[in-house]
């Protein structure tokens, strides 16, 4: 992850100078506040698992954010039959509705039990919607081979090389079966110091 000891070619003009490590740092390779160093394809720094996404544990991220919307979507339906079918006769009327809408209402309204399932429905609700938009944006990023941090189109598409190729250089040489378990390994194709752009980006940029 961490930009120490190699260094660029005489001629390669892609790295940069880290003014905050005061060492050439890689292309790609942006320095965390937060961490304190220079990360490897930064993507962005994670405040759920309190360090930065890069080129190492993309794949990782990756998987934790698809699980996060697998699980959320188990645990709903298994929580809907439950509220709606079995408990059908407590939950479905249209104070559950708007106590799920107003969730204040749990403080002044029914009992404890009754309100504590709501409560644990609604967060259920919110990690889907929350799974559902991190993968909504993370996932077009990946396909296009791109970090988070990319900000014009050209940087969007400038390392795109397909979407196989993107595929493989986030979940590595093994990425059929690298989403199933964080514990399988998988080599990634790049050592995140040195990149070229992608052809199609060569050809506009000779245009
Ligand atoms: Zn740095
Ligand atoms: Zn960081």
């Amino acid at each position: 992850m961490v930009a120490k000891k190699v260094g660029p070619e005489p001629d390669d003009k892609s790295w940069r100078e880290c003014t905050e490590c005061q060492r050439p740092a890689p292309p790609r390779s942006w320095h965390c506040k937060i961490c304190k160093v220079c990360i490897l394809k930064r993507d962005h720094h994670c405040i759920y698992t309190g360090c930065c996404i890069g080129l190492k544990n993309h794949r990782f991220f990756m998987g934790f954010i698809f699980y996060l919307f697998v699980g959320s979507v188990y645990a709903l339906v298994y929580n809907s039959i439950y509220m709606w079918i079995i408990q059908g006769h407590i939950y479905s009327n249209w104070l559950t509705l708007l106590k799920l809408a107003c969730p204040m209402l749990l403080l002044v309204t029914g009992g404890f039990w009754s309100n504590m399932y709501l409560l644990f429905y609604s967060l259920n609700v919110l990690a889907l919607a929350y799974g559902v938009l991190l993968l909504g944006y993370h996932v077009p990023i990946v396909l296009r081979g791109g970090v988070s941090a990319d900000r014009t189109q050209e940087s969007k598409r400038r390392y795109d090389k397909g979407v196989r190729q993107n595929l493989r250089s986030v979940f590595g040489d093994r990425m059929h079966i690298a989403w199933l378990s964080p514990l399988i390994r998988s080599d990634l194709p790049d050592d995140g110091y040195h990149w070229s752009p992608s052809s199609s980006h060569e050809k506009t940029e000779s245009d």
